[in-house]
């Protein structure tokens, strides 16, 4: 089969490999249907990663068919469409048994096109099954379920309710990539009283405007005082962090009210500096992590009755085997206009970016 092979830093092609075989009782393969290219595939290109192995299969978002599963899995049967969530759950260890699969210590956690080989092939092995995939009801489109692969659960888990989001609070999201769009859309589902995007790109800022931000502010035109004035001079009670660089995380903990939350999101390579001479005062409350995926099954059911806007965050779609034009176009997301890029699925033409 082909799959898109990471070769050490700045080097990956889509290229032929062996096709994934049964190595565990409780393991599936799946035929990759729908497929996505995610920031952190950018980062382990540029080498943030070193854990990742050069040989490896990168992905780790995906929908597609069960072709064969081991002795032991239960739940689904080949045949079955399923998402593939980008965290693997053993089910047994004490974080899985917390519902905390993200931190699995029984070989599970981020492991697809991290620590093994991942989605972005034409078929993945997907280890413990029974607890990794979700069998998707047929009114849920492919195209729309990727989007809980990962993005959708990480905004909503790490971003929105680590934030603590309420009905009337104002929320600020720094970043407006499809993370930061992601939060701005489940920071709705609470009713804030209104939501603050902040970015560098003016496409963004405008999808932002299009998926619930009441107010957009660029980077560079003061956002901490957009926030400042139209919260009596309080601050947010929300800042969530969807960009990882210290910059903008300093710039959320200078947004945020007096007992407000700083949820941070985003990926971070270097350190940034944590202003505790200013925030030891103002009971604020940060917190970080790696999504969970615990809300992937409320999610689904958010998606399929049409309740999350996953498709506005979708700009490009490509065959399967368009892998490494479908990188070039969503590593240039600042001229091209990218969001999320799709690959596989029905619709193969490339829609027009936001101007
Ligand atoms: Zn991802
Ligand atoms: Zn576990």
């Amino acid at each position: 089969m082909k799959g898109f092979v990471f070769h050490g830093p700045g080097q990956a092609s889509w290229e032929d490999v062996p096709d994934p075989a049964i190595k565990e009782p409780t393991d599936a393969i799946v035929k990759v249907g729908v497929v996505t290219i995610c920031g952190t595939d950018l980062h382990i290109l540029k080498g943030d990663v070193p854990e990742v192995r050069p040989g490896t299969v990168l992905g780790h978002e995906a929908v597609g068919e069960i072709v064969e599963v081991g002795g032991d899995v239960r739940s689904v049967r080949p045949g079955d469409r399923v998402l593939i969530s980008c965290i693997t759950s053993c089910g047994r260890c004490r974080f899985c048994r917390d519902a905390s699969y993200g931190q699995c210590r029984g070989g599970g956690g981020w492991i697809l096109g991290h620590l093994i080989d991942g989605t972005q092939a034409e078929y993945v092995r997907v280890p413990y099954a029974d607890l990794s995939v979700y069998p998707l009801p047929g009114t849920l489109r492919s195209e729309d379920a990727v989007l809980l692969a990962d993005i959708f659960p990480t905004s909503y888990e790490v971003g929105v309710l680590n934030g603590h989001v309420r009905p009337g609070d104002t929320v600020a999201v720094v970043g407006a990539g499809p993370i930061g769009l992601a939060a701005i859309a489940t920071a709705r589902l609470f009713s804030p009283k209104r939501i603050i995007a902040v970015d560098l790109a003016p496409a963004r800022l405008e999808a932002a405007r299009q998926l619930g931000a009441d107010a957009v502010a660029d980077v560079h035109e003061a956002p901490g005082q957009l926030v400042a004035d139209l919260t009596d001079g309080l601050g947010a009670d929300v800042v969530i962090e969807a960009v990882g660089v210290p910059e903008s995380f300093e710039l959320c903990t200078r947004m945020v009210r007096p007992g407000g939350h700083v949820a941070n999101i985003g990926v971070h390579g270097r350190p940034a500096t944590l202003h505790l001479e200013d925030l030891w005062i103002k009971n604020v409350t940060i917190t970080t992590g790696l999504v969970d995926t615990y809300s992937t099954p409320a999610l689904l059911r958010m998606a399929s009755a049409g309740r999350l806007p996953t498709g506005q965050l979708v700009t490009h779609t490509f065959p399967l085997e368009h892998m490494e034009e479908a990188y070039d176009v969503f590593s240039r997301a600042a001229e091209t206009g990218a969001l999320k890029v799709l690959l596989g699925g029905e619709r193969h033409e490339v829609a027009v970016p936001a101007a």
